[in-house]
């Protein structure tokens, strides 16, 4: 479902991915890991296409995001696509983000109708139909007028998800998204992602939480400084890490 081969991203002459492989199969559940700075939200972000790439290819259920293979004076050349075509992209990846960016102005319902109006054009009344669907699925129909303000951080990010699947994604890209929750709100939201790991989901998520990458996961990938140091099962990468930086990086999460 994603594969990236190669990926590069310079800031300036910060070099911040260093040639990154990473294969998600269909259905499948890839934990990131890595300390602070080590480039997890960027390779989130160049799989979204909300970073221009520097080198490399990122591919998702086979096809190649943000250009278009052609030849250039007769040797192959990427060409970038226009926005358009990056719009179609975008919309078959959902992304929750460690700050949950509702519409403050909306209610939970509203939040969740919003994109499927405005971006895949369905009627009010499909686009309702479908929010309170998934609003039940994470566990929210009895919050469904309520104002982000009026919700818990636990809620806010439940209604996120939501907001996300409401678009059908192929996959979704999880940033950190239970760091900013008070430490008791985090198990509902990671009940809800478990959830849809269960249902089939492909999903790539950032997370430092352990304990959801052992049970969850089917792939562990332990990242520092732009590169993939160790990858493995969450089993071979947590209890029995081969690499020094990885068992560092172990020791100060736990
Ligand atoms: P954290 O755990 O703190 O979220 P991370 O692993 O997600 O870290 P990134 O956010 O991917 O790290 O950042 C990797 C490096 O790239 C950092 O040094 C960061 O400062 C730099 N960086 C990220 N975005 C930009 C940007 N838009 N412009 C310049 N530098 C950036
Ligand atoms: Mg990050």
């Amino acid at each position: 479902m994603v594969e990236i081969r190669g990926l590069h991203k310079e800031f300036g002459h910060l070099h911040v991915l260093r040639g990154i492989d990473l294969d998600v199969p269909q259905g499948s559940v890839c934990v990131i890991l890595g300390p602070s700075g080590s480039g997890k939200s960027t390779v989130l972000r160049c799989i979204n296409e909300l970073e221009d790439i520097t080198a490399g290819r990122v591919r998702v259920d086979g096809e190649l995001m943000g250009y278009r293979e052609g030849t250039r004076g007769g040797k192959p050349a990427l060409f970038r696509l226009g926005s358009r075509d990056i719009a179609r992209q975008r919309a078959r990846i959902g992304m929750v983000f460690q700050r949950f960016n509702l519409f403050p102005h909306m209610t939970a319902r509203q939040n969740v109708m919003e994109a499927q109006i405005r971006v895949l054009r369905r009627s009010k009344a499909e686009a309702g139909a479908r929010a309170d669907e998934l609003l039940r699925r994470v566990g929210l129909s009895d919050r469904a007028e309520h104002y982000p303000a009026q919700l818990s951080g636990g809620q806010q990010q439940r209604v996120a998800i939501a907001r996300a699947l409401a678009m059908d994604p192929e996959l979704m890209l999880f940033d950190e998204p239970t760091s900013a929750l008070d430490p008791e709100l985090v198990g509902e939201v990671l009940a809800v992602m478990r959830d849809l790991a269960r249902s089939g989901m492909t999903m790539v998520v950032v997370t430092h939480e352990l304990g959801f990458a052992r049970e969850v996961a089917d792939q562990v990938v332990f990242m520092a400084d732009g590169v993939v140091v160790e990858r493995g099962t969450p089993a071979g990468v947590l209890e029995n890490p081969q690499e020094t930086r990885t068992r560092d990086f172990l020791a100060s999460v736990l």
